[in-house]
């Protein structure tokens, strides 16, 4: 084991502070990454906070981890010294069950190995990215093309890859008209995404207050959801939409926007079960569905589509010092649109 500067939560309710923690030395197939950014997800507050159930404290949290590759184990075949590297949500999976098999480990069945507060297959407890190293097995390290700037690398890891499993999979692109639910984190990358895509894309936001941001990020419609008449105007329009808010939201009103076989995916995640009123799926054979994530492959696809496209998050980078008032501006949404810590200021 080795010792390395980190940000920890001591407690549910107390402010993070600057502290070490321990990286395991490295096996034959792990890496050495020196990070330089990691990005704030509003799971990492969630997660400190309790909000999703009970964490071992002192706990770091982070899962959009970029870096350099200082030195990599005896049997590493992926990477090499120097590389650019980049570590999302999840650092391990059984590799064994079907899912895992056919590669979709972030769906294994005997759960993935979260980056942060996850028990790894050594029994250890896992640390995240608000550190100045990590250790990671080669199979879950991403490769960060060249091009894309260090800092806007770090959100894609789960912001990017968040969005893009489901516009992916769900055939975004020229044709067909996409919605976009919040422009937040997550949102304003669906977004960019969808747009580079090529599908047609509309955004749906509380209020028109950052309208000209979404114009701009690509989409080509922007309607306010506080006004009732957005849900009469675009009744029965969407092939996709995708629904980054993390807070209940009208079901029946959202599903009548879908037209013929249109899908509404969930990504965000409201802690309460969302009421499903069934006649809304009947009316154009709507479905309504979830997606977590995307797997290591998909994860480096989103990543090289970007880099091909130019596109980015928009990012505010802070010191190691300002991320308790990182927190309280993330929950209050005054963020455009992630917050990346610069871990140089860790050192
Ligand atoms: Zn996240
Ligand atoms: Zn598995």
């Amino acid at each position: 084991m080795f010792t390395v500067n980190a940000i920890a939560a001591p407690s549910a309710t107390e402010p993070l502070v600057r502290t070490t923690i321990e990286r395991r030395d490295l096996g034959p197939r792990d890496v050495l990454i020196e990070i330089r950014y990691a990005g704030i997800c509003h799971s990492d507050i969630h997660t400190v906070r309790g909000d999703w159930g009970s964490v071992p404290y002192p706990l770091t949290v982070g899962h959009e981890i970029v870096g350099r590759i200082t030195e990599v184990g005896a049997d590493v075949t992926r990477h090499a010294v120097g590389d650019r590297a980049g570590v999302g949500c999840m650092v391990n999976s059984c590799r064994e069950c079907e899912n895992c098999r056919i590669g979709n480990e972030q769906y294994c069945l005997k759960g993935n190995t979260q980056t942060y507060a996850g028990v790894d297959r050594d029994g250890t407890v896992t640390q995240g990215g608000y550190s100045t190293h990590v250790v990671v097995d080669e199979d879950f390290v991403l490769r960060v093309p060249e091009s894309i700037p260090y800092e806007a690398a770090a959100p894609m890891l789960c912001a990017g890859i968040t969005t893009y499993s489901p516009l992916a999979h769900w055939n975004a692109g020229p044709g067909k008209k996409v919605a976009v639910v919040g422009l937040g984190g997550l949102g304003h990358m669906a977004v960019k995404i969808a747009a580079a895509m090529g599908a047609e894309v509309t955004v749906l936001s509380q209020t028109l207050g950052k309208k000209d941001d979404g114009l701009r990020f690509g989409a080509e419609h922007y309607y306010a959801t506080k006004d009732p008449a957005t849900f009469e105007a675009l009744k029965n329009s969407f092939d996709l939409i995708i629904n980054t808010v993390s807070a209940p939201i009208d079901m029946a009103s959202y599903l009548g926007l879908l037209r013929l076989d249109g899908t509404l995916v969930s990504v965000g995640a409201p802690p309460e079960p969302l009421p499903v009123p069934v006649f809304a799926l009947f009316g154009n054979r709507r479905s309504f569905a979830g997606s977590s994530i995307g797997s290591i492959a998909e994860t480096q696809e989103m990543l090289d589509f970007c880099a091909e496209r130019g596109i980015a998050p928009e990012v505010e980078v802070i010191g190691a010092e300002a991320v308790n008032d990182a927190y309280e501006r993330v929950l209050a949404s005054d963020v455009r649109y992630r917050f990346v810590i610069d871990i140089d200021t860790l050192r």
